[in-house]
């Protein structure tokens, strides 16, 4: 299954749902957390409904590593400030007990200067 009608980012990907988009190709959608933990947090998300990291295989290895190289420059391009004073926060919450509560594979992008919201 490549999309899930009941997911909300796939929903987000077909464009039911608004979202403020950061950066969008073929295979990969980044867009702003609509609760912020940070000056700077966005998602970046595989275009095909994958629920979590733990159904990553393989055949992801390509898409899997171009939301890592596209990651530092996204949040270069929001607003993160240089490493190393700078950089950023990429985290992926796998499972319940991981604390995933959208069931759609994304990588947390977060940063800007301190103190955060939260974490
Ligand atoms: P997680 O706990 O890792 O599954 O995080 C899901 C994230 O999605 C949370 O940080 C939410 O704030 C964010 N989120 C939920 N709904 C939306 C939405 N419609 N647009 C943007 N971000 C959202
Ligand atoms: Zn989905």
């Amino acid at each position: 299954m490549t999309h899930d009608p009941n997911c909300l980012f796939c929903k987000i990907v077909a464009g039911l749902i608004p979202c403020k988009k950061v950066h969008e190709d073929e295979d990969i959608l980044a867009f702003h957390d609509i609760h912020p933990w940070a000056p700077v947090h966005f998602l970046i998300i595989p275009k095909i409904h994958i629920a979590s990291l733990a159904q990553v295989g393989p055949e992801h290895a390509t898409l899997l590593g171009r939301i890592m190289t596209l990651a530092p420059r996204l949040a270069l391009q929001e607003g993160c400030n240089p490493y190393p004073q700078g950089g950023f926060r990429l985290l992926s919450n796998t499972g319940a007990e991981g604390g995933q509560e959208v069931h759609h594979l994304h990588f947390h992008v977060m940063g800007g200067p301190r103190p955060w919201h939260r974490g």
